[in-house]
């Protein structure tokens, strides 16, 4: 099928993971924003921004805030002092509680958890979407049933088992927090992700599937709590004609300026994931001879946004692969490889990609937080994963899985460069 003589030259300009993507209708708004002097976090663009992304996802109410992270700080917020009441200063809304958190996720899903004092519970992985197994979760609150706060990730874009988890958390009258930042536009049975927490949050950050260079939002259907996160986010000034405090504040509303380029990328959204569905099903169908599977999703229910594309490696084509915190080594071997084999393949024709989200229950911060598997038990007694033994999901997932280049601006030339650099990683 390629000319298998190894000699593939580096691409002249860097091909990314997932980089911004603009067309020309956010500098309009920006400009706008510049020329009415709207240049604060007050704006045409603000209103627009939160207008536009209720109506996407179908939600009552959006808050615009300065990043992802925000929102679901002031998620964690609303929903501690909701379950808990409002803590005295000093004290976090969630101070001293457990939080069932998605284990494999960027840590922005779980920090803000902590930020308020709350003790994230680790849930570990499923294969079927890559997101927070059920499973474990219902053991989860056979071990703590006093929890009652689950935050959700939707990994890549693809969602997760929401039906379960939903059943669940209803059971146990929990509330849910979902983190969408890397799902926006993708649905489960038809309805978009974000509409499914108690307070769901998105990101504008520069590498999802729409940027601003920054931002993010709260979603929630209580005109109520809008209000409460639109006075947090912006110093919880009284109306009063001085600065008049009576609660603690925050400087997290989104900039107008910044909205601007949200507002322009809106626009643009559907065809974003129309170009990466294309790239997902290319490397797909580019793989389908080498022991490899992409990241999964249930056909039946979900359609994600695509927004990275992923591979996993079968066990038995995996060559040794030791991970230490920071480093990573391997021992080549003819038809087989490894995550850290193609990341350097890739890597060497001056393209990017990156190893899965390493695990919550794996870092070093979360090492005291307990971890929570579908049998009940928690971490390996042993270092397990330096021996190169998976013994649970999240990690064995870490172990042989990575994410490919999915730039939306990515050529067919460029990504079937990309499958023939891998092909000769297994060679
Ligand atoms: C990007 C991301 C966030 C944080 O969003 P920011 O806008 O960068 O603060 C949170 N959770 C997940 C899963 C993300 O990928």
């Amino acid at each position: 099928m390629f000319i298998n003589n190894g000699d593939i030259k580096p691409f002249e300009k860097k091909l990314w993971l997932s980089s911004p993507t603009m067309h020309g209708s956010e500098i309009k708004y920006v400009q706008e924003a510049y020329e009415t002097n709207w240049m604060s976090t007050v704006g045409k663009n603000i209103d627009e921004v939160e207008r536009l992304a209720a109506a996407y996802i179908g939600r009552k109410y959006a808050v615009g805030l300065s990043c992802g992270t925000a929102a679901l700080h002031m998620a964690m917020k609303l929903a501690g002092e909701r379950l808990y009441g409002q803590p005295q200063i000093g004290h976090g809304a969630l101070e001293g509680h457990r939080v069932f958190c998605s284990d494999m996720t960027f840590d922005a899903t779980v920090n803000p958890v902590a930020y308020e004092g709350g003790i994230p519970v680790f849930i570990d992985t499923e294969y079927d979407t890559w997101n927070m197994n059920p499973k474990a979760l219902e053991k989860a609150f056979e071990i703590y049933p006093e929890v009652k706060l689950i935050v959700v990730a939707h990994l890549y874009g693809t969602p997760g088992k929401i039906d379960e988890i939903k059943a669940i958390a209803d059971k146990h009258s929990a509330l849910i927090i979902e983190d969408a930042a890397e799902s926006l536009g993708a649905t489960y049975k038809g309805i978009q992700t974000g509409m499914f927490g108690d307070y769901s949050c998105i990101s504008f950050n520069g590498n999802k599937i729409i940027t601003g260079s920054a931002g993010g939002c709260l979603l929630t259907d209580s005109l109520e709590d809008a209000n409460k996160v639109r006075k947090w986010s912006t110093q919880a000034r009284e109306n009063a004609p001085w600065y008049q405090h009576e609660e603690l504040g925050f400087n997290y509303r989104m900039s107008n300026v910044i909205a601007g380029v949200i507002r322009g990328q809106y626009e643009y959204l559907d065809e974003h994931i129309a170009q990466k569905k294309a790239i997902y099903e290319r490397y797909k169908e580019g793989f389908k001879d080498l022991p490899v599977k992409m990241n999964p999703f249930e056909k039946s229910k979900a359609v994600p946004n695509f927004w990275l594309s992923c591979l996993i490696i079968d066990k038995d084509a995996m060559c040794k692969q030791v991970r230490s915190e920071t480093e990573a080594v391997y021992i080549p071997e003819r038809g087989k490889s490894c995550p850290t084999e193609i990341l350097e393949a890739i890597s060497s024709i001056n393209a990017e990609g990156r190893p899965i989200w390493k695990p919550m229950h794996m870092q070093p911060i979360y090492r005291m937080n307990p971890f929570i598997t579908r049998d009940g038990s928690g971490r390996a007694k042993t270092n397990a994963y330096i021996a190169g033994e998976a013994t649970d999901v999240g990690m064995d997932i870490f172990s042989r899985g990575l994410c490919l280049p999915s730039d939306n601006k990515m050529t067919k030339n460029q990504q079937d460069v990309i499958i023939e650099k891998i092909y000769l990683c297994f060679s």
